[in-house]
């Protein structure tokens, strides 16, 4: 069935604790919102209208890269105003709407199938969860709520459009809902249950970002395939005062002469990256007869690579970059090689390794003619 959807990921989190907003936090190393929106995209939202503060709109193209069919909106100050928001950046049509919270990572298409087919007969759908525990209610003493009847509304909820139009229209402007399926229920609609689920869980305090990590990493793992490239480079030597390794300038009596900045360590890397997803060489995205790439920054090939990983949906979990060459010493400067390629992938310093060796005086690095590196990388990527 054609549907459109709203993921509302314009709050601020603030009982999550400290860092980020809690929809761009990391689950299994992508952001709580990549994981809600690209399973609204999977199950077939078209379009897919996430609403975001205006501050946020580079965050959240970053951690939407790669997906498709969705657009941004600007949140307003309250979940409300966000969501009359979304709704203006629907456009026409007369598709069921999903309205969904960002916080809520793991919606499936059989979640989305069930809300879908109870608008058959209602103008809104909910999961509800049962209440388990025993409810008490406080005064001087407990007393006991009967929880008969009760449940636990999630998101994402569906509703058929005019319906949910019109309650909006109707909504008192400076209304703060806490969901939508209230709106359409205060406007004389009829909501209906579809069986709620744990994994609909809401991120709403540190603990549970701690359970939904274990979640993320079991379902991240499920489906998915580690993959490894390798790269290999090499530069001659030639008159300069300075050469660029590993993205470090070193002063040095020689340089390496090329096209570009000549990097040997970040262009075998760069290959590496290249060759774990399968995209060709470095030679084929910058083609040395291209004169924008002369004397180029190196880094400019490996974050475009990186780019690529990431437009897979890919992760990066480890490189290792091995430079060979009788000078420079390397030991000195390895740390901040490995901090300013880390810097570049944007990945932890531990997930990169730079490690130097010399050929003892043999063949063309031995005999100081040039400097060559090898490099490899592992993704963690969709299968
Ligand atoms: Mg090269």
């Amino acid at each position: 069935m054609d549907f459109s959807a709203i993921i509302v990921a314009a709050g601020s989190g603030q009982r999550a604790g400290q860092g980020p907003a809690k929809q761009w936090r990391r689950l299994a190393g992508r952001p709580v919102l990549r994981w809600s929106a690209q399973a609204m995209l999977e199950a077939g939202a078209a379009p897919l209208v996430v609403v975001v503060q205006e501050a946020d709109r580079q965050q959240a193209q970053a951690a939407l890269a790669g997906l498709e069919g969705w657009v941004l909106a600007p949140g307003g100050a309250t979940r409300t105003a966000s969501v009359r928001a979304g709704l203006v950046a629907l456009g026409s049509g007369t598709a069921p709407v999903l309205i969904h919270d960002a916080a809520r990572p793991f919606l499936t298409k059989n979640h989305i199938d069930a809300l879908l087919a109870a608008l058959a007969d209602a103008e809104g759908a909910v999961p509800l969860l049962p209440v388990a525990d025993t409810l008490k209610r406080q005064g001087d003493a407990l007393t006991t709520v009967s929880r008969d009847g009760l449940g636990r509304a999630q998101t994402p909820q569906a509703f058929r459009r005019p319906a949910l139009l019109a309650a909006y229209a109707a909504l008192p402007g400076d209304d703060a809902a806490t969901d939508d399926a209230a709106v359409v229920e205060a406007n004389g609609g009829r909501v209906v249950a579809t069986p709620g689920d744990p994994m609909l869980m809401k991120l709403t305090y540190p603990e549970d970002f701690t359970m939904a990590e274990a979640l993320a990493a079991s379902l991240a793992a499920s489906g998915r395939t580690t993959r490894t490239g390798q790269g290999f480079d090499a530069h001659r030597w030639g008159p300069g005062e300075a050469v660029w390794l590993c993205g470090v300038r070193i002063d040095h009596g020689q340089s390496l002469i090329g096209h570009s900045d000549a990097d040997a360590g970040l262009h075998a890397l760069t290959d590496a990256l290249l060759g774990a997803i399968g995209e060709g060489d470095i030679g084929d995205h910058f083609p040395p007869s291209d004169p924008q790439w002369r004397g180029a920054p190196s880094s400019v090939f490996l974050q475009k690579a990186a780019a690529l990983v990431a437009a897979r949906g890919a992760r990066i979990c480890n490189v290792d970059v091995t430079l060979i060459c009788e000078q420079p010493k390397i030991k000195p400067h390895r740390q901040a090689m490995r901090e300013r390629i880390a810097e570049l992938l944007d990945v932890a310093v531990d997930q990169v390794s730079v490690k130097a060796t010399t050929t003892e005086g043999m063949g063309f690095t031995g005999r100081g003619e040039g400097l060559a590196a090898q490099a490899m990388a592992t993704v963690e990527s969709p299968s």
